[in-house]
C-alpha cells in the first residue's frame, strides 16, 4: 500500500501557472502591490462579497495586524482549541488571552460562556470557525454588542464556505483567512483580512508595508506582510478551480461518512443548518466505548503508512510557552476533545480505495 499523507496541496497545471506569471518577466515587478496582487484582491472581493480585502503574506500576519489595527488592549476572549497562530497573534500583540471552553458538538467556542469571561479589561472576542464549523455567530455578535467588544473571526478553515447565503468573510469587525498551502484554497503562503470598515482597511494597507504612507512619511510602526506577485498568481489560478476542489472533497467526506457513520464509539463532525461546507478537515473523536484510544489508532495508522494528525493537540493553553501562564482547568471540554480527536487524511484526490483502506485500519482497532 502506498503511503497516504494527511493532506496534499491542490495545484493548477504547470502550464496554467506559468501563463499566469509570464507577464512578470516583462514588468520585473515582483512584489509591493503589483498587478497580480491587485487582480487577486479584486477577484476575492467579488467572490467573497466583501467591501475590503487586505492581502497579507500569510494568515498569521493577517490576524496579528487585524488586532494591531484595531488597537486592542487588555484581555481577549478566545478558544484554546485552535492552531498555535490564533493564541500567538493575541500574545504577540501584548494582549492577554482569556480562554473560553468549546461546545462538544462542533468544537467552536461555547458562546453561552463568553459573557461570564467579560471583565472591564476585555476589548475583543477572537473565535475560530474550527474545521470550518461555523461559530454561534448570532450569540457572539449579541454579546459583543452588549459590552462594546470587537470581534475578529479566525476564518482560516472556512474559505469557500457560506452561512445563510453569505461568505464567512462578511461577519464580525473583521474575518481572517489563511491561504496556506495546506488549506482548501491557497496561494502557497498567503492570507487576508476582510472587513467592511474602510478606515481599518487603510490602516492594514499601511501596517503591512512598514507603516509607510509616502516617500518621506512613515506614520505607523508597521511590519512587512505584503503578498508577492507569485503567490497572488497562484491564488488567481486556484480560485478558478475552487468549486471543483470542494466538490471532490465532498465526495471524500461522504465516503468516510458511509463507512464510519453510526459506528459505536466514533463521533463525526456534525453539520449546521444554513452552512455550505468546504469539507476542509475530517475530524474523528474516539469515545471510551470505541475501546482503543486516539493515540493507539494514530500509531496503528502510522504503521500502515497513513498519516493522521492530532489536530488540535495539545490545546494552546497547554503549550510549553503558555502552561505556566494559563490554566487548562477552565476549558475541560477542549482538553478532553484534544485527547480524543484525530483528523483523517483529506484532500481532493484521495481515492475511494484509499478511504476504504484507512477505515479498515481504524475499525480494526475497535474492541
Ligand atoms: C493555518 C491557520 C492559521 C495561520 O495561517 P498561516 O497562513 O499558516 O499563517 C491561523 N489560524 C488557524 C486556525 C489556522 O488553521
Amino acid at each position: 500500500m502506498d503511503k497516504i499523507p494527511v493532506t496534499r496541496s491542490s495545484m493548477p497545471t504547470f502550464a496554467e501557472y506559468t501563463a499566469e506569471i509570464c507577464s512578470l518577466w516583462d514588468t520585473h515587478w515582483l512584489t509591493n502591490m503589483g498587478t497580480k496582487h491587485e487582480q487577486f484582491r479584486e477577484e476575492l472581493k467579488e467572490y467573497l462579497g466583501v467591501e475590503h480585502v487586505a492581502l497579507m503574506t500569510n494568515g498569521h500576519m493577517a490576524l496579528e495586524l487585524a488586532m494591531q489595527a484595531m488597537k486592542l488592549s487588555g484581555e481577549v476572549i478566545t478558544t484554546p482549541f485552535t492552531f498555535s497562530s490564533t493564541t500567538h497573534a493575541i500574545v504577540r500583540n501584548g494582549l492577554k488571552p482569556v480562554f473560553c471552553d468549546i461546545n462538544p458538538k462542533d468544537y467552536t467556542m461555547d458562546a453561552d460562556l463568553i459573557e461570564s469571561l467579560v471583565t472591564d479589561q476585555t476589548s475583543a472576542i477572537v473565535p475560530v470557525h474550527v474545521y470550518g464549523n461555523i461559530c454561534n455567530i448570532e450569540k457572539i455578535e449579541k454579546t459583543a454588542k452588549k459590552y462594546g467588544l470587537k470581534v475578529i473571526y479566525d476564518a482560516a478553515h472556512t474559505f469557500g464556505e457560506e452561512y445563510q447565503g453569505h461568505s464567512i468573510g462578511v461577519y464580525g469587525d473583521a474575518s481572517v483567512y489563511s491561504f496556506h498551502a495546506t488549506k482548501v484554497f491557497h496561494s502557497i503562503e498567503g492570507g487576508a483580512v476582510c472587513t467592511a470598515d474602510a478606515n481599518l482597511a487603510k490602516t492594514l494597507y499601511g501596517l503591512k508595508n512598514f507603516g509607510i504612507r509616502g516617500p518621506e512619511q512613515v506614520c505607523m510602526t508597521g511590519t512587512n506582510a505584503k503578498m508577492n506577485e507569485f503567490c497572488a498568481a497562484m491564488g488567481i489560478c486556484n480560485l478558478r478551480h475552487l468549486d471543483e476542489e470542494i466538490a471532490k472533497r465532498k465526495r471524500v467526506a461522504e465516503k468516510y461518512w458511509s463507512i464510519l457513520g453510526g459506528v459505536k464509539g466514533i463521533r463525526l463532525n456534525g453539520t449546521k443548518e444554513g452552512v455550505k461546507s468546504n469539507y476542509a478537515y475530517f475530524p474523528v473523536v474516539f469515545l471510551d466505548s470505541f475501546g482503543a484510544g486516539r493515540d493507539e489508532v494514530c500509531d496503528v495508522l502510522a504503521a500502515h503508512g497513513i498519516t493522521a494528525r492530532k489536530y488540535f493537540y495539545p490545546i494552546t493553553s497547554a503549550f510549553d510557552c503558555y502552561r505556566d501562564a494559563y490554566s487548562t482547568a477552565g476549558t475541560p471540554i477542549a482538553l478532553d476533545v484534544s485527547k480524543r480527536v484525530l483528523t483523517l487524511p483529506m484532500y481532493a484526490d484521495l481515492t475511494e480505495g484509499e478511504i476504504e483502506d484507512i477505515c479498515k485500519v481504524i475499525l480494526g482497532c475497535k474492541r
